[in-house]
Protein backbone atom coordinates (compact mmCIF):
# COMPACT_ATOMS: atom_id res chain seq x y z
CA UNK A 1 0.00 0.00 0.00
CA UNK A 2 1.19 3.24 -1.06
CA UNK A 3 2.17 5.76 1.81
CA UNK A 4 3.92 8.76 0.82
CA UNK A 5 3.74 8.51 -2.60
CA UNK A 6 5.77 11.35 -4.38
CA UNK A 7 4.45 12.32 -7.32
CA UNK A 8 7.99 13.56 -8.80
CA UNK A 9 10.07 10.88 -7.62
CA UNK A 10 7.53 8.67 -8.77
CA UNK A 11 8.39 6.39 -5.35
CA UNK A 12 6.84 5.65 -2.10
CA UNK A 13 9.56 7.72 0.29
CA UNK A 14 10.28 5.76 2.98
CA UNK A 15 13.85 4.65 3.08
CA UNK A 16 15.50 8.27 3.71
CA UNK A 17 16.62 8.29 7.47
CA UNK A 18 16.36 11.97 8.74
CA UNK A 19 18.18 13.73 10.86
CA UNK A 20 16.81 15.64 13.84
CA UNK A 21 13.55 14.16 13.31
CA UNK A 22 11.11 12.08 15.59
CA UNK A 23 11.11 8.52 12.99
CA UNK A 24 7.90 6.96 14.20
CA UNK A 25 5.99 10.08 13.93
CA UNK A 26 8.22 10.35 10.47
CA UNK A 27 6.70 7.06 9.53
CA UNK A 28 3.01 8.98 10.45
CA UNK A 29 3.53 12.32 8.43
CA UNK A 30 5.90 11.37 5.98
CA UNK A 31 8.25 14.34 4.49
CA UNK A 32 7.23 17.83 3.28
CA UNK A 33 8.87 17.27 -0.15
CA UNK A 34 10.06 20.49 -1.39
CA UNK A 35 10.74 20.35 -5.09
CA UNK A 36 12.34 23.84 -6.20
CA UNK A 37 13.13 27.11 -4.99
CA UNK A 38 13.06 30.82 -6.53
CA UNK A 39 14.20 33.72 -5.12
CA UNK A 40 13.69 34.00 -1.17
CA UNK A 41 10.68 30.95 -1.76
CA UNK A 42 10.56 27.10 -2.09
CA UNK A 43 7.93 25.32 -3.60
CA UNK A 44 6.14 21.56 -2.69
CA UNK A 45 5.78 18.94 -4.99
CA UNK A 46 2.33 20.18 -4.86
CA UNK A 47 3.28 23.47 -6.54
CA UNK A 48 2.64 25.24 -2.97
CA UNK A 49 4.89 28.69 -2.57
CA UNK A 50 6.54 28.76 1.00
CA UNK A 51 8.70 32.06 1.80
CA UNK A 52 11.63 30.37 3.83
CA UNK A 53 12.07 32.72 6.48
CA UNK A 54 14.89 30.32 7.92
CA UNK A 55 17.25 30.31 4.99
CA UNK A 56 17.08 26.43 5.13
CA UNK A 57 18.93 25.99 8.18
CA UNK A 58 20.24 29.47 8.62
CA UNK A 59 22.39 29.28 5.60
CA UNK A 60 20.71 29.46 2.17
CA UNK A 61 22.16 33.66 2.53
CA UNK A 62 21.53 34.69 -1.04
CA UNK A 63 17.86 32.54 -1.77
CA UNK A 64 17.51 29.94 -4.13
CA UNK A 65 18.34 31.37 -7.43
CA UNK A 66 21.74 32.37 -8.33
CA UNK A 67 22.92 31.16 -11.76
CA UNK A 68 26.50 32.32 -11.52
CA UNK A 69 27.05 29.84 -8.01
CA UNK A 70 25.59 27.42 -10.67
CA UNK A 71 27.59 28.18 -13.17
CA UNK A 72 30.81 28.41 -11.15
CA UNK A 73 30.35 24.86 -9.81
CA UNK A 74 29.76 23.84 -13.51
CA UNK A 75 33.01 24.98 -14.78
CA UNK A 76 34.65 23.34 -12.26
CA UNK A 77 33.32 20.13 -12.66
CA UNK A 78 34.34 20.71 -16.50
CA UNK A 79 37.78 21.53 -15.32
CA UNK A 80 38.61 19.80 -12.56
CA UNK A 81 35.98 17.82 -10.88
CA UNK A 82 38.07 17.03 -7.65
CA UNK A 83 41.94 17.34 -6.72
CA UNK A 84 43.12 16.18 -3.12
CA UNK A 85 44.88 18.50 -1.00
CA UNK A 86 46.98 16.35 1.21
CA UNK A 87 50.92 16.86 0.93
CA UNK A 88 51.78 19.48 -0.87
CA UNK A 89 49.24 18.73 -3.78
CA UNK A 90 46.50 22.11 -4.46
CA UNK A 91 44.73 23.86 -7.06
CA UNK A 92 43.38 27.22 -8.24
CA UNK A 93 40.08 27.06 -6.43
CA UNK A 94 41.10 26.05 -3.22
CA UNK A 95 44.62 28.44 -3.27
CA UNK A 96 42.27 31.57 -4.05
CA UNK A 97 39.52 30.73 -2.13
CA UNK A 98 42.27 30.95 0.74
CA UNK A 99 43.37 34.14 -0.29
CA UNK A 100 39.89 35.59 -0.45
CA UNK A 101 38.55 34.51 3.10
CA UNK A 102 41.44 35.34 5.01
CA UNK A 103 41.10 39.13 3.21
CA UNK A 104 37.87 39.15 4.60
CA UNK A 105 39.07 37.58 8.37
CA UNK A 106 39.37 39.10 11.48
CA UNK A 107 42.82 41.06 11.78
CA UNK A 108 45.53 38.13 12.63
CA UNK A 109 43.78 34.83 10.88
CA UNK A 110 46.21 34.38 8.59
CA UNK A 111 45.76 30.72 7.58
CA UNK A 112 42.42 28.45 6.92
CA UNK A 113 41.43 24.38 6.24
CA UNK A 114 38.76 23.92 4.28
CA UNK A 115 36.66 21.20 5.30
CA UNK A 116 32.88 20.02 4.18
CA UNK A 117 30.63 20.91 7.23
CA UNK A 118 30.53 22.90 10.17
CA UNK A 119 30.99 19.89 12.32
CA UNK A 120 34.12 18.81 10.89
CA UNK A 121 35.46 22.23 11.13
CA UNK A 122 34.76 22.10 14.84
CA UNK A 123 36.10 19.21 15.35
CA UNK A 124 39.23 19.98 13.81
CA UNK A 125 39.41 22.98 15.69
CA UNK A 126 39.56 20.62 18.93
CA UNK A 127 42.25 18.29 17.30
CA UNK A 128 44.47 21.39 16.52
CA UNK A 129 44.30 23.50 19.86
CA UNK A 130 45.47 19.91 21.76
CA UNK A 131 48.01 19.84 18.44
CA UNK A 132 48.92 22.99 19.47
CA UNK A 133 49.16 23.17 23.36
CA UNK A 134 51.09 19.62 22.77
CA UNK A 135 53.79 21.27 21.16
CA UNK A 136 54.41 23.93 23.58
CA UNK A 137 54.77 21.31 26.28
CA UNK A 138 51.44 21.81 28.07
CA UNK A 139 49.53 18.76 27.00
CA UNK A 140 47.31 19.02 30.38
CA UNK A 141 45.30 21.88 28.24
CA UNK A 142 42.94 19.58 26.81
CA UNK A 143 39.86 20.70 27.89
CA UNK A 144 37.41 23.06 26.40
CA UNK A 145 35.10 25.53 27.93
CA UNK A 146 31.68 25.99 26.11
CA UNK A 147 27.84 26.88 27.11
CA UNK A 148 24.34 25.65 27.71
CA UNK A 149 22.26 26.19 24.75
CA UNK A 150 25.79 26.33 22.34
CA UNK A 151 25.26 24.46 19.00
CA UNK A 152 28.44 23.43 17.35
CA UNK A 153 27.34 20.16 15.32
CA UNK A 154 26.97 16.66 15.46
CA UNK A 155 30.07 15.02 14.98
CA UNK A 156 31.10 13.43 17.93
CA UNK A 157 33.32 16.25 19.24
CA UNK A 158 30.64 18.54 18.24
CA UNK A 159 28.22 16.75 20.00
CA UNK A 160 29.66 16.84 23.05
CA UNK A 161 30.54 20.75 22.91
CA UNK A 162 26.90 21.37 21.79
CA UNK A 163 24.94 22.37 25.05
CA UNK A 164 21.68 20.91 24.38
CA UNK A 165 19.84 17.62 25.89
CA UNK A 166 18.84 16.17 22.51
CA UNK A 167 22.83 15.97 20.73
CA UNK A 168 23.23 14.10 24.25
CA UNK A 169 20.36 11.74 25.05
CA UNK A 170 20.99 8.06 24.48
CA UNK A 171 23.90 8.46 22.59
CA UNK A 172 26.09 6.65 25.66
CA UNK A 173 29.15 8.67 26.60
CA UNK A 174 30.41 11.49 24.72
CA UNK A 175 34.08 12.81 25.11
CA UNK A 176 34.77 14.07 28.65
CA UNK A 177 36.98 17.10 28.32
CA UNK A 178 33.96 19.36 27.99
CA UNK A 179 32.90 21.80 30.65
CA UNK A 180 29.32 24.07 30.18
CA UNK A 181 28.87 27.15 31.33
CA UNK A 182 26.14 29.40 31.95
CA UNK A 183 24.02 30.90 28.83
CA UNK A 184 24.17 34.59 28.45
CA UNK A 185 20.73 34.61 27.96
CA UNK A 186 19.41 37.78 30.49
CA UNK A 187 15.57 36.90 29.56
CA UNK A 188 15.76 33.64 31.31
CA UNK A 189 19.11 33.50 33.37
CA UNK A 190 19.48 37.47 34.55
CA UNK A 191 18.34 37.98 38.36
CA UNK A 192 15.68 39.80 39.51
CA UNK A 193 16.87 43.63 38.57
CA UNK A 194 20.06 42.54 37.71
CA UNK A 195 21.30 45.22 35.09
CA UNK A 196 23.02 43.61 31.99
CA UNK A 197 26.05 44.90 32.53
CA UNK A 198 25.92 42.68 36.36
CA UNK A 199 24.68 39.70 34.74
CA UNK A 200 27.85 39.76 32.33
CA UNK A 201 30.10 40.48 35.05
CA UNK A 202 28.50 37.33 36.97
CA UNK A 203 28.86 35.33 34.07
CA UNK A 204 32.63 36.13 33.55
CA UNK A 205 33.16 35.50 37.57
CA UNK A 206 31.19 32.03 37.01
CA UNK A 207 33.36 31.05 33.85
CA UNK A 208 36.76 32.07 36.20
CA UNK A 209 35.78 30.14 39.21
CA UNK A 210 34.82 27.22 36.60
CA UNK A 211 38.28 27.33 35.14
CA UNK A 212 40.17 27.64 38.78
CA UNK A 213 37.75 24.44 39.62
CA UNK A 214 39.08 22.97 36.62
CA UNK A 215 42.48 23.82 36.79
CA UNK A 216 43.45 26.51 34.54
CA UNK A 217 46.40 24.49 33.24
CA UNK A 218 43.72 21.77 32.09
CA UNK A 219 41.80 23.90 30.10
CA UNK A 220 43.09 24.91 26.03
CA UNK A 221 40.24 27.14 24.87
CA UNK A 222 36.77 28.38 25.01
CA UNK A 223 34.30 28.11 22.27
CA UNK A 224 31.10 30.34 21.65
CA UNK A 225 28.76 31.37 19.24
CA UNK A 226 28.87 35.36 18.57
CA UNK A 227 24.94 34.87 18.68
CA UNK A 228 23.60 32.15 19.47
CA UNK A 229 21.49 30.40 16.78
CA UNK A 230 20.14 26.40 17.56
CA UNK A 231 20.03 27.49 21.19
CA UNK A 232 17.19 29.87 20.23
CA UNK A 233 18.68 33.06 18.69
CA UNK A 234 20.56 34.62 22.65
CA UNK A 235 22.19 37.92 22.11
CA UNK A 236 24.73 38.15 24.84
CA UNK A 237 24.32 41.37 27.23
CA UNK A 238 26.70 44.54 26.05
CA UNK A 239 30.58 43.60 27.27
CA UNK A 240 29.67 39.71 28.01
CA UNK A 241 32.70 39.21 25.54
CA UNK A 242 34.89 41.57 26.87
CA UNK A 243 34.83 40.61 29.84
CA UNK A 244 34.76 36.56 28.77
CA UNK A 245 37.85 37.23 26.99
CA UNK A 246 39.64 39.33 30.16
CA UNK A 247 39.52 35.75 31.95
CA UNK A 248 40.53 33.73 29.61
CA UNK A 249 43.40 36.28 28.69
CA UNK A 250 44.52 35.77 32.14
CA UNK A 251 44.93 32.05 31.95
CA UNK A 252 45.76 31.37 28.80
CA UNK A 253 42.92 29.89 26.82
CA UNK A 254 42.39 30.19 23.27
CA UNK A 255 39.65 31.95 22.33
CA UNK A 256 37.76 29.94 19.69
CA UNK A 257 34.74 31.59 17.44
CA UNK A 258 32.16 29.62 15.70
CA UNK A 259 30.71 31.62 12.86
CA UNK A 260 28.94 28.56 11.38
CA UNK A 261 25.87 31.13 11.55
CA UNK A 262 27.06 34.34 12.26
CA UNK A 263 29.46 34.83 9.44
CA UNK A 264 29.13 36.28 6.26
CA UNK A 265 27.11 39.38 7.42
CA UNK A 266 24.23 37.85 9.30
CA UNK A 267 24.35 39.89 12.14
CA UNK A 268 24.75 43.15 10.40
CA UNK A 269 28.61 43.05 10.02
CA UNK A 270 30.62 40.57 8.10
CA UNK A 271 31.56 38.56 10.98
CA UNK A 272 29.40 38.36 14.26
CA UNK A 273 32.65 38.42 16.15
CA UNK A 274 32.46 42.49 15.03
CA UNK A 275 28.45 43.01 15.76
CA UNK A 276 29.73 41.06 19.30
CA UNK A 277 33.83 42.30 20.00
CA UNK A 278 35.17 39.23 19.39
CA UNK A 279 39.09 38.85 19.06
CA UNK A 280 39.57 35.29 17.93
CA UNK A 281 42.42 32.77 17.91
CA UNK A 282 40.28 30.56 15.88
CA UNK A 283 37.01 31.06 13.54
CA UNK A 284 34.87 28.63 12.34
CA UNK A 285 33.00 28.74 9.62
CA UNK A 286 30.44 27.26 7.10
CA UNK A 287 27.10 27.80 5.70
CA UNK A 288 27.21 31.33 4.21
CA UNK A 289 30.96 30.51 3.27
CA UNK A 290 29.08 28.93 0.20
CA UNK A 291 25.31 30.54 0.72
CA UNK A 292 24.71 26.73 1.15
CA UNK A 293 24.86 25.93 -2.29
CA UNK A 294 28.05 23.57 -1.57
CA UNK A 295 28.70 21.70 1.59
CA UNK A 296 32.13 23.76 2.80
CA UNK A 297 33.37 24.96 5.87
CA UNK A 298 36.62 26.52 7.15
CA UNK A 299 38.81 26.77 10.28
CA UNK A 300 40.55 30.32 10.02
CA UNK A 301 43.83 30.44 12.85
CA UNK A 302 46.37 33.28 13.79
CA UNK A 303 50.24 33.15 13.20
CA UNK A 304 51.38 32.29 16.60
CA UNK A 305 48.86 29.05 16.55
CA UNK A 306 50.34 28.86 13.08
CA UNK A 307 53.85 28.78 13.98
CA UNK A 308 53.52 25.85 16.32
CA UNK A 309 51.88 23.82 14.49
CA UNK A 310 53.89 24.30 11.45
CA UNK A 311 57.00 23.36 13.74
CA UNK A 312 55.48 20.15 15.06
CA UNK A 313 54.28 19.57 11.82
CA UNK A 314 57.65 19.28 10.86
CA UNK A 315 59.18 17.33 13.57
CA UNK A 316 56.73 14.92 12.96
CA UNK A 317 56.91 14.85 9.71
CA UNK A 318 53.24 15.86 8.91
CA UNK A 319 50.42 17.31 10.19
CA UNK A 320 47.88 13.91 10.53
CA UNK A 321 44.84 15.64 9.86
CA UNK A 322 42.44 15.99 6.77
CA UNK A 323 39.86 14.70 4.79
CA UNK A 324 39.36 13.39 1.31
CA UNK A 325 36.68 16.09 0.61
CA UNK A 326 38.70 18.77 2.70
CA UNK A 327 39.36 22.13 0.17
CA UNK A 328 36.81 20.10 -2.55
CA UNK A 329 37.70 22.53 -6.19
CA UNK A 330 33.88 22.21 -6.73
CA UNK A 331 32.92 23.46 -3.72
CA UNK A 332 36.14 25.89 -3.30
CA UNK A 333 34.85 27.23 -6.80
CA UNK A 334 31.31 28.02 -5.39
CA UNK A 335 32.27 29.44 -2.27
CA UNK A 336 34.54 31.94 -4.10
CA UNK A 337 31.95 33.20 -6.62
CA UNK A 338 29.78 33.70 -3.13
CA UNK A 339 32.12 35.48 -1.44
CA UNK A 340 32.42 37.63 -4.82
CA UNK A 341 28.40 37.97 -5.17
CA UNK A 342 28.59 39.12 -1.45
CA UNK A 343 31.38 42.03 -2.64
CA UNK A 344 29.37 43.24 -5.54
CA UNK A 345 25.78 43.51 -4.25
CA UNK A 346 27.86 44.93 -0.60
CA UNK A 347 25.40 41.91 0.96
CA UNK A 348 26.24 44.10 5.18
CA UNK A 349 25.35 47.08 3.65
CA UNK A 350 22.30 45.18 2.29
CA UNK A 351 21.37 43.56 5.60
CA UNK A 352 21.98 46.63 7.47
CA UNK A 353 19.76 48.64 5.39
CA UNK A 354 17.07 45.77 6.00
CA UNK A 355 17.71 44.64 9.47
CA UNK A 356 16.03 47.82 10.88
CA UNK A 357 12.86 46.73 9.99
CA UNK A 358 12.87 43.13 10.30
CA UNK A 359 13.78 44.11 14.09
CA UNK A 360 11.08 46.33 14.45
CA UNK A 361 8.69 43.79 13.11
CA UNK A 362 9.86 41.12 15.42
CA UNK A 363 9.60 43.96 18.46
CA UNK A 364 6.19 44.68 17.47
CA UNK A 365 5.46 40.90 17.78
CA UNK A 366 6.55 40.98 21.72
CA UNK A 367 3.39 42.91 21.99
CA UNK A 368 1.33 39.72 21.21
CA UNK A 369 -0.38 38.21 24.62
CA UNK A 370 2.07 34.66 23.43
CA UNK A 371 5.07 36.10 23.11
CA UNK A 372 7.70 36.95 25.86
CA UNK A 373 10.62 37.83 24.50
CA UNK A 374 11.24 39.33 21.36
CA UNK A 375 15.30 39.40 20.19
CA UNK A 376 17.49 39.37 17.79
CA UNK A 377 19.95 40.93 15.81
CA UNK A 378 20.96 41.67 11.92
CA UNK A 379 18.20 38.99 9.96
CA UNK A 380 18.08 36.61 13.03
CA UNK A 381 15.76 36.45 15.78
CA UNK A 382 13.37 34.88 17.56
CA UNK A 383 10.34 35.25 19.57
CA UNK A 384 9.57 33.14 22.68
CA UNK A 385 6.27 31.84 23.72
CA UNK A 386 5.50 32.00 27.20
CA UNK A 387 2.38 31.24 29.57
CA UNK A 388 2.24 34.05 31.33
CA UNK A 389 3.93 37.31 30.01
CA UNK A 390 4.08 38.61 33.51
CA UNK A 391 5.87 35.96 35.36
CA UNK A 392 7.49 34.57 31.90
CA UNK A 393 6.26 31.00 32.72
CA UNK A 394 7.04 28.87 30.39
CA UNK A 395 4.46 26.60 28.36
CA UNK A 396 5.19 23.30 29.14
CA UNK A 397 7.19 21.16 26.33
CA UNK A 398 4.42 18.34 25.43
CA UNK A 399 2.24 21.54 24.42
CA UNK A 400 4.46 22.10 21.54
CA UNK A 401 3.29 25.55 21.10
CA UNK A 402 5.86 27.02 19.04
CA UNK A 403 5.94 23.99 17.04
CA UNK A 404 1.96 24.64 16.39
CA UNK A 405 2.26 28.33 15.13
CA UNK A 406 5.14 27.22 12.77
CA UNK A 407 2.27 24.10 11.76
CA UNK A 408 -0.19 27.33 11.05
CA UNK A 409 2.79 29.33 9.60
CA UNK A 410 3.28 26.44 6.84
CA UNK A 411 -0.46 26.70 5.62
CA UNK A 412 0.26 30.10 5.38
CA UNK A 413 3.07 29.95 2.98
CA UNK A 414 5.88 30.35 5.53
CA UNK A 415 8.45 28.36 6.72
CA UNK A 416 9.95 29.09 10.32
CA UNK A 417 11.61 26.72 12.79
CA UNK A 418 10.23 25.93 16.43
CA UNK A 419 13.24 25.83 18.84
CA UNK A 420 11.68 24.43 22.21
CA UNK A 421 9.30 27.52 22.98
CA UNK A 422 11.27 29.82 20.49
CA UNK A 423 10.33 30.61 16.86
CA UNK A 424 13.49 31.42 15.11
CA UNK A 425 13.63 33.56 11.74
CA UNK A 426 16.41 33.87 9.46
CA UNK A 427 15.27 34.87 6.44
CA UNK A 428 17.67 35.10 3.65
CA UNK A 429 20.05 38.14 3.78
CA UNK A 430 18.80 39.46 0.22
CA UNK A 431 14.83 39.37 1.45
CA UNK A 432 13.25 42.49 0.42
CA UNK A 433 10.50 45.07 2.52
CA UNK A 434 7.32 43.57 0.87
CA UNK A 435 8.68 40.06 1.51
CA UNK A 436 9.36 40.65 5.24
CA UNK A 437 5.49 42.30 5.56
CA UNK A 438 4.34 38.94 4.30
CA UNK A 439 6.31 37.28 6.69
CA UNK A 440 4.94 39.34 9.64
CA UNK A 441 1.34 39.34 8.52
CA UNK A 442 1.50 35.26 8.85
CA UNK A 443 3.63 35.61 12.13
CA UNK A 444 1.05 37.56 13.47
CA UNK A 445 -2.03 35.50 12.30
CA UNK A 446 -0.23 32.19 13.51
CA UNK A 447 -0.18 33.51 17.11
CA UNK A 448 -3.68 34.52 17.06
CA UNK A 449 -4.67 31.34 15.87
CA UNK A 450 -2.33 29.56 18.62
CA UNK A 451 -3.62 31.75 21.06
CA UNK A 452 -7.69 31.55 19.82
CA UNK A 453 -6.89 27.18 20.11
CA UNK A 454 -5.35 27.49 23.79
CA UNK A 455 -8.27 29.79 25.27
CA UNK A 456 -10.36 27.17 24.85
N1 LIG B 1 28.13 25.51 14.52
C1 LIG B 1 26.98 26.20 14.48
C2 LIG B 1 26.88 27.52 15.18
C3 LIG B 1 25.87 25.69 13.80
O1 LIG B 1 24.70 26.36 13.79
C4 LIG B 1 26.01 24.46 13.12
C5 LIG B 1 24.87 23.90 12.37
O2 LIG B 1 23.77 24.40 12.40
C6 LIG B 1 27.23 23.78 13.20
C7 LIG B 1 28.27 24.34 13.90
C8 LIG B 1 27.40 22.45 12.53
O3 LIG B 1 27.41 22.59 11.17
P1 LIG B 1 27.05 21.32 10.23
O4 LIG B 1 25.60 21.03 10.43
O5 LIG B 1 27.40 21.81 8.85
O6 LIG B 1 27.93 20.19 10.65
Amino acid sequence: MTKHFSPLAQIDVAHHLHAHTDLRLHEETGPLMIARGEGVYVFDEQGKKLLEGMSGLWCANLGFSQPRLAEAGYRQMLELPYQQTFAHRSHTAVAKLADKLVSKAPEGLGKVMFQSSGSEAVDTAIKLISYYHNAIGQPGKHRIIARHRGYHGTTLAASTLTGLAPMHNGWGKLLDNVIHVRCPHAYRDALPGESDEAFAARLANELEEEILKAGPETIGAFIAEPVMAAGGVVVPPAGYFDKVQSVLKKYQILMVVDEVVCGFGRTGNYWGSQTMGIKPDMLICAKGLSAAFQPISGILINDQIYQVIADQSRKLGGLGHGYTYGGHPVAAAVALETLTVYDEIDIVGKVREIAPLFQAGVRALGDHPLVGEARGVGLMAAIELVADKATRAPFSADLKVAERVSKALVRRGVLLRAIGNSLAMAPPLIIEADQLEILFVAVKEALDEVYAGLQQ
